[in-house]
C-alpha cells in the first residue's frame, strides 16, 4: 500500500509552508474563549478564506472559498498550521452549527445576508437550545414560536446560552406547531 500524499498533495503543501512564511507576523495571539474575534481576528480570517485555507468549501458566493470537498487537502492545513502554532481560523457555533443549516435549508436571502458575515467573524451568535426540561432531550423543548404580521413572535425560555453576553444573533430551536416533529430553527 502506498501512503504517500503524491506530488498533488506535495505541492499544496509547499504552497501552505510558503504562505505561512510570508503571512505568519499577521496572524492575531490565540483568542480567549468567548470572546468577539478581535479586529486582527477578522483580518487574519479574510487573508486565510481569500487563500481558501478555511471556509475551504463553502460557495464563493456566500463567502467562502469555494473549493471541492478534498480530505486530504483539509487535513494537510490543519497539519501545516498546528505545525506553525498558527491560529488556522475562527470556530465558534455561528461557523459550525448555524452556517451548515443555512446552506443546507436556508433561502438565498438568508444565505446571503449571514453567511459572509458569520464567517468573518463580524457577525456573532450564540446557540438557542436548551431549555430547563430539554436539555439531553431537546424534543421536549416548550419554546413556542408564531408567524404575526411576518414576524415570529417567540415564548419560552433558553439556559446555558454559551457567549450570549458576546453574540449579535441567537439561533435556537422553536416549536411552531405543537405535533411531535415540527420544530423550526428561528433566527432573531
Ligand atoms: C459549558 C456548557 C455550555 C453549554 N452551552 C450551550 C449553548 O450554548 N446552547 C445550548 O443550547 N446548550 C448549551 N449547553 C447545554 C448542553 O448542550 C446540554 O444540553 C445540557 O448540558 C444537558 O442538559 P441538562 O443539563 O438538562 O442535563 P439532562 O439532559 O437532564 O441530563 C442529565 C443526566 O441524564 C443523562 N441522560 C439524559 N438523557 C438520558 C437518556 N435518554 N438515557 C440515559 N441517560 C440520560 C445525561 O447523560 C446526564 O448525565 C451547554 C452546557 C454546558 C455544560
Amino acid at each position: 500500500m502506498d501512503l504517500d500524499y503524491g506530488p498533488q498533495y506535495d505541492a499544496f503543501r509547499a504552497e501552505i509552508r510558503a504562505f505561512i512564511n510570508a503571512h505568519r507576523h499577521l496572524a492575531p495571539p490565540s483568542a480567549t474563549r468567548f470572546s468577539r474575534p478581535s479586529a486582527e481576528a477578522i483580518r487574519w480570517q479574510k487573508l486565510l478564506i481569500e487563500h481558501g485555507y478555511t471556509a475551504r468549501t463553502i460557495p464563493a458566493e456566500y463567502g467562502g472559498y469555494g473549493a471541492a470537498p478534498d480530505i486530504l487537502k483539509s487535513r494537510i492545513i490543519a497539519e501545516e498550521f498546528s505545525r506553525a502554532r498558527l491560529p488556522s481560523g475562527l470556530a465558534n457555533q455561528g461557523i459550525s452549527m448555524l452556517v451548515p443549516t443555512l446552506l443546507e435549508l436556508g433561502t438565498d436571502e438568508q444565505k446571503r445576508r449571514w453567511i459572509a458575515a458569520t464567517l468573518t467573524g463580524e457577525v456573532v451568535w450564540c446557540q438557542g437550545y436548551s431549555e430547563p426540561g430539554a436539555g439531553s432531550d431537546l424534543a421536549n423543548l416548550k419554546t413556542s414560536a408564531r408567524i404575526e404580521n411576518g414576524e415570529f413572535v417567540i415564548n419560552g425560555q433558553k439556559i446555558w446560552t454559551s457567549t450570549a453576553k458576546q453574540a449579535d444573533m441567537i439561533f435556537c430551536l422553536v416549536r411552531t406547531d405543537s405535533r411531535p416533529r415540527s420544530i423550526a430553527v428561528s433566527l432573531i
